[in-house]
C-alpha cells in the first residue's frame, strides 16, 4: 500500500511518461505553478470527456454558446467579482513570500476555523497565534485582499479582466437568448471554455490551475417553472448518493441513497427544477465512467455557501491521491446575476409574468474539466506483479482500439492496415502499432488504458478471423473479420459483453 503522496507521484510520473499531462508549464523555462500542458493522450482523454459532457447537456435540451474570455472592468463590477472574488493574503516582511492567510492559520492550527473571518480578524488571529513566515521565520505583514482575476488591458488603457468563470459571459447574452427562445422560458444554455484564476500560490498540481477549461450549464427560469419542472417526473425515482448537511454535522460520511422525489420531500432540495439539475450533474459525472462508490453529492454547510446561493450541492469524486475532492457545484443563484447586470448595463433583463416584469432566476451546474480528468486517471490506475493498466470506461478511453499485425511483414501489414482504416472510418479512436513483440505492444496499450486490441496473424489469412483482446481480463477471442467493426462499436458502447462474442 503506497501513501497518498507516493500515489500522486505515481500518477504524475505515468502521466509524464505516457503523455497525459506535462508541467508546470513552460517546463524548459522552469515552469509557472498552476499551468499544465496536455500531451497527446491527455488531449484525447479531455476530448472524450468533453464529448460525454456535451452530449449529456444536449440530451437535456441545453444549447451551447461560446463567448470571449476577456471583458472590460464594468462587467466584473456588475458580476461582483471586483469586490468579492478575493483571497486574504499576508506577505512576509523579511523575504517577501506571500501566503493565503486563512490556509496558513489552518495549516499551523488545524483546530482554528479561519474561513469566513474578515481581513482584520485574520490579521489579529495571526498576531495572537504568533505565526511567522514558514520559510524564513520573518514577521508576517497585515492581511490584505487579493483579487484572483487576471488583469489585462484592451488597446492602450482600457482595464479588462480574463474571465474567472464562463457563467458571467453567458448572462450578458440574456436578451439575445430570450429572442432565440422566442420569448419563452425556461431556456437552457451551456458553455465549455477557458477561464483564469490568478491563485496566489497554487500547490495541488492539476487540481488548482490558473488557466483551466470550465463547463457551465445555466437554466433561466421563473418561479412557476422551478416548482413544476417539465423533466422532473422522468427522474423522480432515480436514486442519488446524498450527503446532506445535517448528516455531516453529526460527523457521518456514509451516503444515503435517496430518490430525487424523496430528497425533495425531505427538503434537501427546494424546487423540482433544482432537484432535476442535481440529477443531471450526477448523470454527467457517472457518464465519465467513475465507479459508483467514487461519486457522492454533498450539500454545502451554511457557512460554505456563496453570497448568491440559495441551494448548493457539490459533486465530489473519491481519489487515492487526495481523498474526496470537490469536482462540480450545482447552485440556485436566484435572480442575483440578471438583476446586477440589469442595474449596471441599464438594459431591461426582465420577462413578463402575469403582465408584470420579473427578472428570471438562474440554476447553474459548474465545473472544470481538469479535475475529473485527473480523478479519472487516479481512479483508473491498477497494477499487479505483471503490469500497470488504466481501467478507463471504453467510452472515454483516449484510444479505444489498437491494431497490431503479428509481424511487420507485407502479407500481414496489408490486411492490418485495411482493418485499421475500417475501424478509423467507423468513428472509433484507433491506433496502429507494429513495433516490438506482441506482449510489449499489449503492455504499452494497457498503460494508456486502451480497452481493446485487435491482432492480425497468419490465421487471419486462412480463415479471415482476427483476435480481440480485452484489457482488464486479458482474455482473447477470435471474431470474423466482417463482424469486427460492429463488435468493437458495441463493446465500446457497452451494449454487448466481451464474453458473449465467443
Ligand atoms: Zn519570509
Amino acid at each position: 500500500m503506497t501513501s497518498e503522496d507516493d500515489f500522486t507521484e505515481t500518477i504524475y510520473s505515468l502521466s509524464k511518461k505516457r503523455g497525459f499531462f506535462w508541467g508546470p508549464s513552460p517546463e524548459i523555462y522552469g515552469g509557472s505553478a498552476g499551468f499544465y500542458d496536455l500531451g497527446p493522450l491527455g488531449k484525447l482523454l479531455k476530448n472524450r470527456l468533453e464529448a460525454t459532457i456535451r452530449s449529456a447537456f444536449v440530451k437535456a435540451d441545453f444549447w451551447e454558446v461560446e463567448c470571449p474570455t476577456v471583458s472590460p472592468r464594468i462587467v466584473w463590477e456588475a458580476s461582483g467579482h471586483i469586490e468579492g472574488f478575493i483571497d486574504p493574503i499576508t506577505e512576509c516582511t523579511k523575504c517577501g513570500q506571500t501566503y493565503r492567510a486563512d490556509n496558513l492559520i489552518e495549516e499551523f492550527m488545524p483546530e482554528e476555523k479561519a474561513a469566513g473571518l474578515t481581513i482584520d480578524e485574520l490579521t489579529k488571529k495571526i498576531q495572537e497565534l504568533e505565526l511567522v513566515c514558514p520559510s524564513c521565520k520573518g514577521e508576517l505583514g497585515p492581511v490584505q485582499e487579493y483579487n484572483l482575476m487576471l488583469k489585462t488591458e484592451l488597446g492602450l488603457d482600457q482595464e479588462a479582466y480574463m474571465r474567472p468563470e464562463t457563467a458571467t459571459s453567458t448572462y450578458l447574452l440574456f436578451k439575445r437568448l430570450l429572442t432565440f427562445f422566442r420569448q419563452k422560458l425556461p431556456g437552457s444554455v451551456f458553455q465549455i471554455g477557458k477561464a483564469y484564476r490568478n491563485e496566489i500560490s497554487p500547490r495541488q498540481g492539476m487540481l488548482r490551475l490558473r488557466e483551466f477549461t470550465q463547463v457551465e450549464g445555466q437554466i433561466f427560469l421563473v418561479e412557476s417553472d422551478a416548482k413544476e419542472w417539465p423533466g422532473f417526473e422522468l427522474v423522480k425515482d432515480e436514486e442519488l448518493p446524498l450527503l446532506p448537511s445535517d448528516v455531516q454535522e453529526q460527523d457521518i460520511d456514509d451516503v444515503m441513497w435517496t430518490s430525487v422525489g424523496d430528497a425533495l420531500k425531505k427538503e434537501y432540495f427546494h424546487t423540482q427544477a433544482y432537484a432535476w439539475c442535481v440529477h443531471l450533474a450526477y448523470l454527467i459525472f457517472s457518464g465519465m465512467g467513475f465507479p459508483k462508490d467514487s461519486i457522492r453529492l454533498r450539500q454545502h454547510l451554511d457557512n460554505e455557501k456563496a453570497h448568491y446561493a440559495i441551494d448548493a450541492w457539490d459533486v465530489e469524486i473519491h481519489t487515492r491521491s487526495f481523498g474526496w475532492i470537490e469536482c462540480c457545484g450545482v447552485h440556485d443563484r436566484g435572480d442575483y446575476d440578471l438583476k446586477r447586470h440589469q442595474e449596471y448595463s441599464g438594459e431591461n433583463l426582465s420577462v413578463k409574468v402575469n403582465k408584470k416584469p420579473v427578472v428570471p432566476n438562474v440554476l447553474e451546474i459548474a465545473f472544470g474539466v481538469e479535475r475529473p480528468l485527473y480523478a479519472l486517471l487516479d481512479n483508473a490506475y491498477a497494477e499487479d506483479e505483471e503490469r500497470v493498466w488504466l481501467r478507463f470506461a471504453p467510452e472515454v478511453a483516449p484510444i479505444q482500439v489498437a491494431v497490431f499485425p503479428l509481424m511487420g511483414k507485407d502479407e500481414l501489414m496489408e490486411p492490418a492496415l485495411e482493418i485499421y482504416e475500417e475501424i478509423n472510418e467507423s468513428g472509433l479512436i484507433v491506433y496502429f502499432d507494429k513495433g516490438g513483440s506482441i506482449g510489449r505492444r499489449y503492455r504499452r496499450q494497457d498503460e494508456v488504458g486502451t480497452p481493446f486490441c485487435v491482432t492480425i496473424d497468419y490465421d487471419t489469412l486462412e480463415d479471415t478471423t482476427v483476435t480481440i483482446r480485452e484489457r482488464d481480463s486479458m482474455e482473447q477471442i477470435r471474431v470474423k473479420r466482417e463482424n469486427l467493426v460492429k463488435s468493437l462499436r458495441n463493446l465500446v458502447r457497452g451494449t454487448v459483453e466481451f464474453e458473449s462474442l465467443q
